[in-house]
């Protein structure tokens, strides 16, 4: 792989302000953690994405899609290749009657200040999920109940091929945290979501009560990529973690939250081996205390 060739050509069809050279992860992820990336692009269009995917392609160069970074480890050494980041440019949105049409890089907060103001009921549970629409829809995110399974209609999804097709619901397969997005690398380019009217009023009020229900039982003023791991099946991962005498256990600048012992945070300068000690420390501690294998949430890429 030519990195440099990679960026000539990416330079001929990419605008330069959405091309960045050893571009520091730390800057672009919520743990705040992450060596550099050879080549961030931010493309303003699905057909930036699809123009970067083949350019990659054709030079056997590795690229990985993210969001806003909310779900994401980098390793210190950072990721060689290139990393396609769509929460810059991204972001449009429309509103037509009930259905909701978003491009993948738009905020999830920002698409329910939308939502809400257009009276429709069924996203309030996302406005404090910190990541984009593409993230959300790969990850099948929620909380509170809710998730994207339940409003989403389709999405425009690109695969490794380059071949662009529009998946319905049932075709994204999305379970707990789960969707056929991660399991066959798709990329997400756009999609269309579906929701209810509801009372205006009622809505603001749910959406309040979340946001102070957040406030209060999450560390949301220290760096975290939100839950480290799945809920596993019958049990809450805070609670077996607490349960296993982890509250405020730390490696480095690594520390399992005393506020919510399902984040790991990074009180300080922590880095990704700082991080990953931790994640392995409390698989360790959980299973051999309560006999259950956690498995992490957070996604890990770049340079060992
Ligand atoms: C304080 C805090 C609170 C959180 N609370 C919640 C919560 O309540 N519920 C919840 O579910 N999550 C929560 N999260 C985790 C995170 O916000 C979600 O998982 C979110 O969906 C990730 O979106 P992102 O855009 O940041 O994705 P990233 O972190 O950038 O990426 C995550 C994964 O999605 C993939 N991806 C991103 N965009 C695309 C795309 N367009 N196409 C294909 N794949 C893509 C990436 O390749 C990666 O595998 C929280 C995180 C934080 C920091």
């Amino acid at each position: 792989m030519g990195i440099e060739l990679v960026y000539q050509q990416l330079k001929e069809r990419i605008k330069p302000e959405c091309i960045r050279l050893k571009e520091p992860m730390k800057e672009h992820t919520s743990f705040r953690i992450g060596g550099s990336a050879d080549i961030m692009v931010l493309p303003d269009s699905a057909r930036q994405i699809i123009d970067t995917v083949e350019i990659c392609r054709s030079n056997s160069c590795p690229y990985y899609i993210m969001g806003n970074g909310t779900n994401l480890l980098v390793r210190d050494n950072g990721y060689r290749g290139v990393i396609i980041k769509t929460s810059a440019n991204m972001k449009d949105c429309k509103v037509e009657g009930e259905r909701v049409y978003g491009q993948s890089g738009i905020l999830l907060s920002t698409l329910s200040k939308i939502i809400v103001s257009e009276g429709l009921e069924g996203f309030e549970y996302a406005s404090g999920i910190p990541g984009t629409l593409g993230g959300a829809v790969t990850m099948n995110a929620g909380a509170y109940g809710g998730e994207i399974k339940d409003s989403i209609e389709w999405a425009r999804v690109m695969n490794p091929d380059g071949d662009v097709m529009t998946y319905t619901k049932q075709q994204l397969e999305l379970g707990y945290r789960t969707s056929i997005i991660q399991r066959e690398d798709l990329i997400v380019l756009d999609c269309g979501l579906r929701f209810v009217r509801g009372d205006r009023e009622a809505i603001q009020a749910k959406l309040d009560e979340y946001t102070r229900l957040r406030k209060a039982k999450q560390p949301l003023n220290v760096p975290s990529a939100g839950s480290t791991f799945k809920r596993p099946e019958g049990y809450y991962a805070g609670k077996l973690i607490e349960d296993a005498g982890l509250k405020g256990a730390r490696i480095g600048d690594a520390q399992v939250s005393e506020l919510h012992c399902g984040f790991i945070v990074n009180v300080g300068n922590a880095t990704a081996d700082d991080i990953i000690a931790l994640i392995n420390h409390v698989k360790k501690r959980v299973k051999e205390r309560f006999n259950v294998e956690l498995q992490p949430e957070v996604k890990v890429i770049g340079e060992p």
